[in-house]
């Protein structure tokens, strides 16, 4: 399949209709798709959806791209090498981590000339479902990649199979979805495109029965959701299982979710558009309730501070946390704990993570953000809790 990509553009086209809730965008895209099928991927796929995330950047949105690919390069590549030391068939968990690890630089290759084309600045991230569950690799995955929104650069992620074991094994494959719905709740998506190659969740499989109907809207994943959606190994339905079960945690995140076919012209941008294609998972609660709820689970508190009342004021009105403002600080804490902030006069009023130690905190507070990097000798930026990390009580 092929587009023209500057033709399009060049026209003056604009296909995005609706400007709704919707600005921050994750599109999670699968090997199906990207390869269309066939053993290895199409460069023209790739050049196709940067071609739409160009006139979405145009629009005012930002967007994130989850990729996988890897481990179809890497045995397409090995295989056309005269390399015959490693056998196809072992199929094991290390040989698909080899192959991953091989296709990740033309995986990534490809990308980058597709956006490089365009004039779009992109960045590589490889995560693991597990660094999203820890608290400081959750920060610092979430700051990066904020800071390369911010930039206009477009993150583009896939899993670090290397050292994934789990998410790369037999049954899970398929599980870039669950990565895709973990990075839209970590960078607080309004909406996640999951491209298939099916159009979306049907009633019966498209696959094999042709008058299959297709469910054009999911209040709620629910079992009997989840029981059209198949079983998890069920590869019939185009990894519908996956898929939904992505939906259900994303939406219960805060974010929208929209399962579309990736090869129909235009896919991405209509996914924003109010003329949605596909079957789409309405956002079960807010982004700021998700938020609170993620700070506040499982945590133990570790500790406290203390700001003073303009810092009380600025922070109700938005604003991340400076040490300037901070007064003392209480127990013991590390760089990505989760802290209580208290009012001059000790109410509790919000939590956050914060970026400094109760040691380094001592050394800076009540000091000017510049003067961080002198009295430390290092920095990890200017805010002690962003207000990105951080929820009011
Ligand atoms: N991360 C794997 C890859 O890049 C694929 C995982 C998936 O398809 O969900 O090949």
């Amino acid at each position: 399949m092929f587009f023209s990509i500057a033709g399009r553009i060049e026209s003056g086209e604009s296909l995005v209709k609706n400007n709704s809730d919707i600005y921050r965008v994750v599109v999670k895209i699968g090997t199906n798709v990207l390869t269309q099928g066939g053993d290895m991927v199409i460069y023209e796929k790739m050049q196709d959806i940067v071609r739409q995330i160009l006139t979405l950047h145009r629009e005012g949105y930002e967007v994130l791209l989850v990729t996988s690919g890897a481990i179809t390069e890497g045995r397409s590549l090995l295989a056309r090498s005269k390399n015959n030391q490693f056998s196809m068939e072992s199929g094991g968990i290390a040989s698909k981590q080899v192959l991953a690890a091989v296709g990740q630089v033309p995986l990534m290759r490809g990308w980058e000339q597709a956006f490089t084309e365009l004039n779009i600045l992109s960045a590589q991230a490889l995560i693991t479902r597990r660094d999203v569950s820890d608290r400081l690799s959750y920060l610092h995955a979430r700051n990066t990649l904020l800071k390369l929104l911010e930039l206009n650069i477009v993150p583009i992620i896939n899993e670090n199979d290397v050292v994934a074991v789990d998410e790369i094994a037999e049954v899970n494959i398929g599980d870039n979805d669950h990565l895709s719905a973990l990075i839209a709740n970590l960078v607080d998506a309004d909406l996640l495109v999951i491209l298939s190659d099916v159009s979306g969740l049907y009633e019966s499989d498209p696959k094999v029965n042709e008058d299959a109907v297709l469910i054009e809207k999911v209040e709620s994943v629910d079992d009997y959701v989840m029981s059209i959606a198949g079983s998890a190994g069920d590869r019939g339905r185009g990894g519908m299982a996956t898929k939904v079960s992505a939906a259900k945690i994303a939406t219960e995140s805060g974010t929208h979710v929209l399962i579309t076919n990736g090869n129909v012209e235009d896919c991405v941008l209509y996914s924003v558009s109010d003329e949605k294609r596909g079957t789409f998972f309405p956002a079960q609660s807010s982004k700021v309730e998700s938020r609170r709820r993620y700070l506040l689970s499982n945590v133990v508190i570790k500790g406290s501070l203390t700001v003073d009342d303009g810092a009380e004021e600025a922070l109700r009105k938005g604003s991340s946390i400076l040490p300037v403002g901070v007064v003392s600080s209480n127990g013991y804490f590390q760089r990505g704990d989760v802290v209580d902030i208290h009012s001059i006069l000790g109410t509790r009023i919000a939590v956050g993570i914060t970026n400094y130690s109760v040691d380094e905190l001592g050394k800076i507070k009540g000091i000017q953000s510049s003067e961080i990097l002198s009295k430390l000798g290092y920095e990890y930026g200017e805010e002690i809790i962003h207000r990105n990390n951080m929820t009011m009580i």
